[in-house]
């Protein structure tokens, strides 16, 4: 390091997978750190280990008592402090908004170094609209739980994101064929390790793929947005009629044109013949 890290709290993204997808930017920072807060010591260890580097490991999580808080919290006042989560972008479906919200309540710095995250990765591999999307985090694993949430999802006019666990995976594909009918979804499963993939379909045929070869790994669901309503079939005739009884014709195109988002001139042209 050639400049010492400032004092403050540094959220750190983590490979979700594949141990090459770490920023240079990260290791710099476990190498300039006091500490670095972590969900699995394990886990972190190993990825330390893998990157040659030796660091003051803290257990924690939003369970983690006051007192692991406020030692963190107290030191990020003082030095540089790392959070990570197991894997991925800390805080997203991981610990760390208690520690990051007090922390900045009490005026500590925090910054957030990007890196992988599976709801983005899914996002982009699976060729379903990107412009507009809503993470969801984790369905709930009891079925009508899970069902009122998809009531409460299907509505919202963008992608959804959510995440998946291998042994729910089907359950979830079935409640979401019966309550977001007609959706593309993707499965994308296992993201930057030797079997990833991303199969998209009906929730049906995804379904009926995954009862059959039982998946394995961490999965992401994306699904697209809901479809556009069909376009309604007016009475345009009995429209303009009804319309004429007191308009004149360019009038009554005009009111059918508004309330039925119909071409006022080819409105107008009909109401004509109709006269
Ligand atoms: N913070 C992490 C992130 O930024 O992606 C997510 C943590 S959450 C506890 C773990 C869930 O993320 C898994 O159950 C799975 O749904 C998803 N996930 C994580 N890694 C994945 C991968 N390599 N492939 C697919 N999904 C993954």
């Amino acid at each position: 390091m050639d400049t010492p890290l400032s004092p403050g709290l540094y959220i750190v993204a983590t490979p979700i997978g594949n141990l090459g997808d770490i920023t240079l930017r990260a290791i710099e920072t476990f190498r300039g750190v006091s500490a670095i807060a972590c969900e699995d010591t394990r886990v972190t260890g190993k990825l330390l280990n893998h990157l040659g580097i030796k660091q003051k490991l803290v257990r924690y999580d939003d369970h983690a008592s006051e007192e692991t808080r406020e030692h963190l919290l107290r030191l990020a006042s003082e030095q540089a402090v790392a959070l990570v989560s197991d894997a991925g972008t800390p805080l997203i479906s991981d610990p760390g908004f208690k520690l990051v919200r007090l922390a900045r309540e009490r005026g500590i710095p925090v910054t957030s170094l990007p890196g992988a995250s599976a709801a983005i990765m899914a996002v982009t591999l699976s060729g379903i609209a990107s412009d507009r999307f809503l993470f969801a985090g984790f369905l709930p694993s009891k079925d009508k739980a899970r069902r009122d949430a998809l009531r409460e999802l299907a509505a919202i006019p963008a992608t959804l994101v959510l995440y998946e666990t291998a042994p729910r995976l089907v359950d979830a594909l079935h409640a979401i064929g019966d309550l977001l009918p007609g959706r593309e979804v993707a499965v994308a499963r296992e993201l930057t390790k030797k079997f990833e993939e991303c199969r998209n379909g009906s929730a049906a045929e995804l379904a009926a793929h995954y009862g059959a070869h039982p998946p394995k790994g961490e999965i992401v669901l994306v699904i697209a947005p809901p479809l556009p309503p069909e376009p309604e079939d007016h009475d345009i005739d009995a429209l303009l009629r009804q319309a004429m009884v007191d308009a004149k014709p360019s009038q009554a195109a005009a009111q059918v044109a508004k309330a039925t988002g119909l071409d006022r001139k080819m409105l107008y042209a009909r109401a004509m013949e109709l006269k």
